[in-house]
């Protein structure tokens, strides 16, 4: 089981200020490259993808003008588990500063693991469309999951993957636009 909750802090200019030990755990756990010298950072260096740094932008803007926080699912899956999680966004009170906390709701490990997923696979080709909040793949105008991407696109016989390029699908955008 992976670490079950994390939390970040970002002060006015949206740079990442206070972190937890769940949050060191978990990027340890998943591989996250830069972990260490996140402090001073700005949030959105770590938010991939034009159009979903957009989205979060414009909630983390709601969340600061208005008085509650909002909570959300996502996913946040491994090569080897697919994990979901929720994420709780909520500004202090008077002050600029944003607090996210995830917690995870369930984990469970794949049948086998998606190397489409893995951070260090080799890539060639044209990219693959992934959603960055919910970890589907855009194939054939359909969002669908890892798994049944790997398959419609028969990568278990490629040599090397595709590379991914981050987006949105429509579902977590407006999700997102609405909370
Ligand atoms: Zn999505």
């Amino acid at each position: 089981m992976s670490t079950g909750s994390l939390s970040y802090a970002i002060d006015e200019h949206d740079h990442i200020v206070r972190v937890d030990d769940g949050y060191y755990r978990f990027a340890e756990e998943n591989g996250w490259r830069e972990a260490g010298s996140s402090l001073g950072r700005s949030l959105w260096d770590y938010v991939a993808g034009n159009e979903l740094r957009k989205l979060q932008r414009l909630l983390v803007r709601r969340v600061r003008d208005g008085a509650t926080g909002v909570e959300l699912p996502f996913r946040c899956d491994g090569p080897g588990v697919r994990r979901e999680m929720n994420i709780r966004i909520a500004a202090r009170p008077g002050g600029r500063a944003v607090l996210f906390a995830a917690r995870l709701r369930s984990e469970e490990e794949r049948d086998a693991p998606q190397p489409l997923l893995d951070p260090l696979a080799p890539r060639a080709g044209g990219p693959l469309a992934m959603c960055g909040w919910c970890d589907r793949f855009e194939v054939d105008g359909e969002w669908v999951e890892v798994e049944e991407a790997a398959r419609r696109l028969e990568l278990f016989n490629r040599p090397e993957l595709p590379p991914l390029s981050h987006g949105v699908c429509p579902e977590c955008s407006e999700l997102l636009l609405a909370a």
